[in-house]
């Protein structure tokens, strides 16, 4: 069943609103004869793949994320993670001419809805058809095999309101169903997932990662996403946002709720309910408005999950897509609104390789 080296690269892509998300399956059992018989642009796209982490000013090869020694479609390999601004397309396709895709004549399997978009463009520059895929299909796909593939890639948040107590644990995810899968990207899609071909498409909502993004550049000035979570880090939203105890006066414990910041996060009566007074705005700081907008979309996406959840009987709530990377605030927050509303009932899992599950679940269809 095995396939010739000749019929590489393989690559799925997703190209999504904000970020083009790119796995690329770099085979390692290549025999002497078909290393003979591999054509030299083939070689050459390899060695520049995987020899480099950053791409230009704006790609980047998620190397943390590498799974090495893994089969697909009866070959050894290693599987590589990279991204880039769905804005740099243009430039994404000039570079892949300049290394020679244009002589390959490759068909790439795509999802989201730059594989529409952007169709015309991959067949006018570098020559490829895109072998075109649905979104949910691809998602769902992608993270059943990369969560069966992954001893360590499902986990939940121990403790998330105590900082020195909070870590990440491993979660048996083997007996899965139902499940409710909420991919934060952009916008935010809610699914509940019965099976391996059986789910559907419940909800969603618009404010979702681009809406924090977006507001965040507004508000602060930022102009990255790494920059508005950095700013968000060091801010306290309850400078912005109206609480219980503004409204009520007194303190928190006459509510019976915890003191620290991320319960307090959930105490909003609300966000950015103090922001009408011009005092309050004068005293407020750059990472407080992050830190409220991050607050303000993810106690939104919570909310939304959880009657989602509640509605459809389920337990188990999984959190994915890139508005959770390197977001460990918007991730607790979840795990800790999901358990306090719910009486421990409902529990928030995560995955290692959140935003990527399209892009590997195309690759996995290609040829089915
Ligand atoms: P989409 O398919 O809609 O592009 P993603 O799952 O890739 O969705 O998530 C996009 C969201 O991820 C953005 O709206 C932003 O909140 C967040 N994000 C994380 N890292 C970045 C980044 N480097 N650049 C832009 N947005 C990022």
């Amino acid at each position: 069943p095995c396939e010739s080296v000749n019929s590489m690269p393989w690559f799925g892509m997703d190209i999504g609103g904000s970020l083009c998300k790119l796995v690329y399956f770099e085979p390692k059992d290549i025999t002497r004869d078909e290393a003979d018989a591999e054509l030299e642009t083939l070689k050459n796209i390899r060695r520049y793949l995987t020899k480099n982490s950053a791409y230009g000013k704006t790609g980047h090869r998620d190397t943390h994320l590498q799974m090495d020694s893994i089969e697909i479609r009866g070959r050894r390999g290693t599987l590589h993670f990279i991204r880039f601004p769905t804005s740099e397309m243009g430039n994404f396709l000039a570079l892949a001419k300049s290394k020679g895709m244009a002589n390959l004549v490759t068909t790439v399997c795509a999802t989201g809805g730059g594989a529409f978009k952007f169709e015309e463009n991959f067949k006018k520059e570098v020559n490829m058809s895109l072998a075109k895929f649905d979104e949910l299909d691809s998602l769902i796909r992608g993270m059943l095999y990369i969560e069966m593939t992954n001893p360590r890639e499902c986990y939940y948040w121990s403790h998330p309101t105590e900082d020195e107590l909070c870590h990440k644990v491993p979660f048996d995810f083997s007996k899965p169903y139902p499940f409710l899968l909420v991919n934060i990207g952009s916008g935010v899609s809610i699914l509940v997932v019965y099976g391996p071909n059986n789910y559907k498409r419940i909800s969603g909502t618009s404010l979702g990662g681009g809406t924090f993004l977006g507001l965040c550049c507004l508000l602060t000035g930022c102009n990255s996403f790494e920059e508005a979570i950095q700013l968000a880090t060091g801010g306290d939203n309850t400078r912005v946002d109206k609480l219980v105890k503004d409204i009520y006066g007194g303190d928190y414990g006459r509510f019976g709720l915890p003191g620290d910041l991320v319960a307090s996060s959930l105490l909003h009566v609300c966000s950015f309910g103090q922001m009408n007074s011009k005092d309050r705005r004068n005293a407020v700081s750059k990472e407080d408005l992050a830190r409220a907008t991050l607050v303000t979309i993810t106690n939104n996406i919570g909310s939304i999950a959880r009657m989602c959840a509640l509605n459809e009987k389920v337990e188990r709530v999984v959190f994915v897509g890139n508005f959770l990377r390197v977001n460990p605030i918007s991730m607790k927050l979840l795990a800790y609104a999901m358990d306090y509303w719910s009486n421990g009932t409902m529990k928030a899992l995560f995955l290692e390789h959140e935003g990527y599950f399209g892009a590997v679940g195309c690759l996995l269809q290609f040829n089915n």
